[in-house]
């Protein structure tokens, strides 16, 4: 399956509207309603890094560990990045 996203257009997260169906606990009556419900595509893939489902675009959660995975850079103090 093909979701049409490059790396350079993908938005990496989407906005849906779900339905929530709710009653007003004190009067009943029925408040139900259209919530914008805010999701990501990206996943974890270890530790310090994500990865976008759509278009595989790698993210990191710190430069150390960008340093390390694009560079080979070690940064002490880091977990797994020693
Ligand atoms: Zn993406």
């Amino acid at each position: 399956m093909t979701w049409g996203y490059s790396q350079e257009t993908c938005p990496h997260s989407e906005t849906r509207q779900v339905w929530v169906e709710e009653e007003d606990a004190w009067s009943g009556e029925d408040i139900s309603h259209w919530e914008d419900k805010w999701e990501s595509w990206d996943v974890d893939i270890d530790i310090h890094r994500f990865k976008c489902t759509r278009c595989g675009r790698i993210g990191y959660y710190s430069g150390a560990a960008r340093a390390f995975y694009e560079d080979g850079k070690r940064s002490p103090g880091i977990r797994g990045l020693e």
